[in-house]
């Protein structure tokens, strides 16, 4: 028999520290310092944050330009923050989506020739249509003009005119490794392209490009993982952001496994010595990776509970993960927390061999989330 409090729930968590998101946004504010817009990724539901919650807090900040991915996306942003931002459309728009673009007043990212006359033809009988951004590749190729396709850009002025572009952006491919000559390479790149526009706001850096520097940051700096908490760069030590993200699972049961019993799906695990270990109610199906599962390679995957890092054991199941508590001074009570990620995301991404950013965006939608 265990024992538990008055609060004890058989629901996991999800703690979202909304003071820890503001202090994040300002850190980078203050960093590019007051001649360059801080705009906010908030693309794939703020990271798994929850992007109404996310970009109202963010709004509430200062930001007034926001980035998604998709015009649905757009679309919910825009219901949270009201008219007075601008929220850019990465991936560009496309016929079926033009009446969520008109509807909610949302800026495509223009990323080829193909889209750029499309938007000309889309807005030609439109009464002030939004601005859009200018997308020019700079080495990434992925999205925006390839060079040869920004030549034929340049030299069509009537054009350039009508798709009446606000922004000029590139993106980065190796930012967080700042060492890597790449990123200048890119960044000249980005100046020569930009220059032979007439001058409008420029955007290059994402989180990880804001710490390569002042030259870097132009007129806007468009993070997202470090406003989410997570680290962007190859040196973490630079980055002066708070965790804002805890999965919270609940001590469902307590067991005391002997030596050689074996434990979870395929018996992968079996004790070598006798041991106390906690059945806690959160899984896959929550975001604890499948990869963090012990023995699954890479390294020693954990959680926190009583301010001590305790290991995963077995397989991570859909509902269910097991925590190896021996190590703990008190056997805990049932409904007691196990953290997962929190202050230690970016050691729970390496251990589950993937990226922090995969992390977030896994994140349970059927926790109970708490933000605060
Ligand atoms: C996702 C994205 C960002 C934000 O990237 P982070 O690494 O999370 O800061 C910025 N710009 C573009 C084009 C993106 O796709």
């Amino acid at each position: 028999m265990s024992e538990f409090g008055p609060n004890y729930s058989s629901r996991p968590v999800l703690r979202i520290d909304m003071a820890a998101l503001k202090y994040n946004y300002n850190s980078l504010a203050k960093r590019v310092g007051p001649k360059t817009h801080v705009a906010a990724a908030v693309k794939a539901d703020a990271y798994g944050l929850g992007a109404e919650r996310i970009s109202k807090a963010l709004y509430g900040a200062g930001c007034r330009n926001f980035f998604v991915a998709t015009s649905g996306e757009g679309k919910d942003v825009r219901a949270a923050i009201g008219d007075n931002a601008s929220i850019y459309v990465l991936n560009g728009a496309a016929p079926r989506d033009l009446t969520l673009f008109f509807g909610s007043n949302l800026k495509p990212v223009i990323n080829s020739m193909t889209q750029a006359h499309m938007w000309m033809d889309a807005i030609k009988n439109v009464k002030s249509p939004p601005f859009s951004a200018l997308h020019i590749d700079t080495g990434i190729n992925r999205l925006g003009f390839p060079s040869e396709e920004f030549q034929k850009f340049i030299k069509n002025k009537s054009l350039q005119e009508k798709i009446q572009f606000d922004l000029i952006m590139s993106h980065l491919a190796c930012a967080p490794d700042q060492e890597n000559p790449y990123n200048k390479q890119q960044l000249d790149a980005f100046k020569r392209a930009a220059a032979a526009l007439t001058m409008k706001p420029m955007s290059l850096a994402n989180s990880a490009g804001i710490y390569l520097g002042k030259q870097y940051h132009f007129q806007m700096v468009r993070p997202g993982i470090a406003l989410y908490g997570g680290y962007a760069t190859d040196n973490p030590a630079q980055e002066d952001v708070k965790p804002v993200v805890s999965l919270m699972a609940p001590v469902l049961q307590i067991r005391r496994l002997k030596k050689g019993d074996s434990l979870g799906y395929n018996a992968t695990f079996t004790a070598e010595n006798d041991m106390t270990v906690a059945i806690v109610g959160a899984g896959y199906a929550d975001g604890i990776p499948v990869s963090a599962s012990s023995g699954a390679g890479g390294g020693v995957n954990q959680a926190t509970m009583q301010n001590k890092r305790v290991s995963v054991i077995g397989r991570v199941s859909m509902d269910l993960t097991a925590l190896d508590v021996t190590p703990l001074k008190k056997t805990p009570r049932l409904g007691d927390w196990a953290e997962f990620f929190g202050s230690n995301l970016q050691d729970d991404a390496a251990s589950a061999q993937t990226l922090n950013y995969e992390l977030l965006i896994r994140l349970s939608h059927r926790a109970r989330r708490e933000y605060r």
